[in-house]
């Protein structure tokens, strides 16, 4: 399970507010026994998260499963649900440390960045979220047709669909050179993610 958290990038984290249901995308971070989330101190999500019940849902969707009917239809994926109680993070060092974790999640750029200012910190909340709840589904293979579809002439089998990373596009302000950890991503798929460990 750690490992589909580990490679994920989007986690869809689903509130009860005081208006009613409310899931939102959001980026994350983990250790091996919690979920890092984190917001502008006027994100209503996470605003209403902190001390409550929620529930973060990782997908990541490897390929497209085609039957030779539709109602046999289905995806290859790698998922993952985590539910618990949100706790506010104010210790300082856990909020600088969950930002390291959520920055370097995706790509390690943590050291090669400005790190956050004393105010960008007053500016955020992070919320954490422990990893003792969740359950992970994984789906992987070609599709399963009904005996009776098995001698029908129609094609059936699966499409794999990957995140592949495509050339950098440097802002009018960047500075010099793009950053290693930037360039290696060129052609790499993002939720196989070996190539980004270390
Ligand atoms: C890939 C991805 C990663 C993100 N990561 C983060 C993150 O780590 N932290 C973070 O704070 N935000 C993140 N966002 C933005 C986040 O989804 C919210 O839009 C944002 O946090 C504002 O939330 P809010 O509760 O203040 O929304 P409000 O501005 O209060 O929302 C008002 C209404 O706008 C609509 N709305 C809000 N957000 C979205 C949305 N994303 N898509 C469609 N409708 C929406 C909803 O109907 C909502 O009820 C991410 C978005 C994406 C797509």
């Amino acid at each position: 399970m750690l490992e589909i958290l580990r490679v994920g990038t989007v986690a869809h984290v689903g509130v009860v507010t005081d208006w009613g249901p409310l899931v939102l995308p959001m980026v994350y971070g983990i250790t091996d026994d919690t979920m890092y989330l984190h917001g502008a101190l006027a994100n209503s999500l996470l605003g209403a998260a902190a001390d409550m019940d929620i529930c973060a849902t990782v997908t990541i969707v490897d390929g497209l499963v085609f039957a030779k009917t539709p109602f046999n239809h289905s995806m290859n994926y790698r998922s993952v649900v985590v539910r618990g109680r949100a706790r506010l993070v104010t210790d300082k060092d856990e909020v600088l440390r969950s930002l390291q974790l959520m920055t370097d999640h995706v790509v390690p750029t943590w050291n090669v960045m400005r790190h956050p200012s004393p105010s960008d910190i007053r500016a955020t909340r992070v919320v954490a979220l422990s990893l003792d709840e969740m359950s992970a589904k994984v789906r992987t293979g070609g599709a399963v047709n009904d005996d009776e579809d098995e001698s029908a002439p129609y094609w059936s089998g699966y499409v794999p669909l990957t995140a592949r990373l495509g050339q950098p596009v440097s802002n009018d302000d960047a500075g010099d050179g793009i950053p290693t950890q930037v360039q290696n991503l060129v052609g790499q798929d993002i939720h196989a993610r070996s190539h980004l460990d270390g």
